[in-house]
């Protein structure tokens, strides 16, 4: 027997290139996997064909990077794992200038060369899948069983060549369950400068990765130990060391760390983790003394949490729909945490507020921010209760766009002409409607459109905008002040 199974999708390309004369290998990612007993996520394999030779041997292929690299594709399979496998030519270690990119890609003839150029020994092992053999020229096979991450090569100078190779030892840290080794995390500490030359879309798919890792509080604890969290998200670091009230046990940073490693035990969805490491982030700039309770507080911190967290979103070019997201989970993370203020026009209101594609999400946050502060996990009659709740919000209206009635119609209705009156008019009515979902009926809705159309702009427009944001006006002004104060608008 072999010592790995193979599919035969993948072991029909080293056989077809070896059969054509050519060496063919697994290599790298795959092989890793392999050996810790993991399934594979893609399969590489490395050759000494040069790209047009491994074009020739097989039907459907296509370029896939600068590197060489062929796309192989298999039209058959409905694995999506299997459908294109990446066959590249073994590769000299190049030169590297800029601790970005080679300067020149170079194939070789010996396979010792491609391993040589990889990055960690774990992922510098080869696996011929026809011969069953392995070859393992940096002990990495050693290093799993250790669970131990080593650079192929001096440390320092792996790391000045390429410093995106720091992310990613703290990324198989997360991913893997690894420790990096004293001397690789020397080696860090000396070469993280050079990550600021490093495009900022590379450091963000890293980041992603250690997110949506089983460790992702390890993997941020470490960016933090290795002094290269400011590379990221240098805002998580203002939370360090400090304490907070009451029901708070542990530090706004534990606390963050914590709420996020609830959402990857649970593996939720990126959004739901980004949130959760963010939802606090407006704390340090809202704390303020209250010298009665003697105690801090962080009124607002949602608020200018919801700013910051669309700065870092940015920061990261993150797309913008899942930026929206995460922003509006950040504001509104605070509601499930009030029982009191838990009413069904509450409800139909966050609802409003966060989009109901959203409002399951929302909950997940709170019991990651719950969990996160060491509290028990909720009580199930209090969670069915909640579920009721927003079941039955759901089904009534909720925005604009599920009145009775819309903007055409009042055109045809009444004497007026296009403009933010009729905005107005709606946000208003939704408004009476969140309050009372009864009264979304064709008639209602046209008789009191009619008597809102009688208003002043000023009026109308107070109405209106009040639909927006519907707080009460000391919150506003603490509000106000707190965004003054730290220089957000
Ligand atoms: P994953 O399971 O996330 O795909 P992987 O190890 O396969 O992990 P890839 O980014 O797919 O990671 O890269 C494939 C292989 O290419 C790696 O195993 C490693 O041998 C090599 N490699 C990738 N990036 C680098 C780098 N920056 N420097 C040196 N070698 C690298
Ligand atoms: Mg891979």
């Amino acid at each position: 027997m072999k010592k790995f199974n193979i599919p035969k999708e993948v072991s029909r390309v080293t056989e077809t290139l070896q059969n054509a004369g050519f060496e063919a290998y697994l290599v790298g990612g795959c092989v890793r996997d392999l050996i810790i007993g993991k399934t594979p996520k893609d399969w590489d394999i490395t050759t000494n064909a040069k790209p047009e030779e491994i074009q020739d041997l097989f039907e459907h292929t296509f370029y896939e990077n600068n590197y060489g690299t062929v796309g192989v594709v298999n039209d058959e399979t409905e694995d999506e794992t299997l459908r294109a496998i990446e066959v590249t030519p073994y590769r000299l270690e190049a030169k590297y200038s800029d601790s970005r990119h080679p300067d020149s890609v170079s194939f070789s003839d010996k396979i010792e060369d491609d391993l040589k150029r990889r990055d960690f020994t774990m992922n510098a092992i080869a696996y011929d899948p026809i011969k069953d053999i392995i070859v393992d020229l940096y002990k990495g096979q050693q290093d799993i069983k250790d669970k131990v991450i080593k650079t192929v090569g001096k440390p320092e100078d792996r790391f000045s060549e390429d410093a995106l190779r720091i992310l990613r030892a703290i990324r198989f840290e997360a991913e893997l369950g690894f420790k990096i080794s004293k001397e690789t995390e020397d080696a860090i500490k000396k070469t993280s400068d050079s990550l600021e030359k490093i495009a900022i879309e590379r450091i963000k798919d890293e980041f992603v990765k250690i997110l949506m890792s089983k460790n992702p509080m390890d993997g941020i604890i470490s960016t933090n130990k290795l002094n290269i969290l400011k590379y990221i998200i240098p805002e998580l670091e203002k939370g360090i060391g400090e304490t907070q009230k009451g029901a708070h046990i542990y530090t706004i940073w534990e606390h963050n760390l914590r709420a996020l490693q609830h959402s990857a035990d649970r593996e939720w969805p990126l959004h739901v983790r980004l949130a959760a490491l963010l939802h606090d982030i407006g704390k340090p700039a809202t704390k303020r003394f209250d010298p009665v309770k003697k105690e801090n507080t962080f009124h607002g911190h949602e608020v200018v949490g919801e700013r910051i967290t669309k700065k870092i979103m940015r920061r990261l070019r993150f797309p913008s729909d899942i930026s929206d997201v995460v922003t509006k989970l950040v504001r509104n993370h605070l509601f499930f945490s009030d029982i009191e203020k838990i009413t069904l026009s509450a409800v139909r209101r966050i609802i409003r507020n966060v989009g109901p594609e959203n409002v399951w999400d929302l909950m997940k946050v709170r019991a990651c921010d719950r969990i996160g502060m060491g509290r028990p996990k909720e009580e199930p009659y209090r969670l069915r209760q909640y579920h009721a709740m927003i079941d039955q919000a759901m089904k009534d209206p909720v925005s604009v766009g599920m009145l009775k009635i819309n903007g055409d119609q009042m055109l045809e209705m009444f004497e007026i002409k296009p403009g933010p009156r009729i905005g107005w008019v709606l946000h208003a009515l939704l408004e009476e409607v969140l309050d009372e979902p009864k009264l979304n009926t064709k008639e209602y809705m046209k008789k009191r459109a009619g008597e809102l159309f009688e208003l002043s702009n000023e009026e109308l427009k107070k109405l209106g905008e009040a639909g927006k944001e519907k707080r009460d006006t000391e919150e506003e002004k603490e509000i106000a002040e707190i965004r003054r104060q730290h220089g957000v608008k």
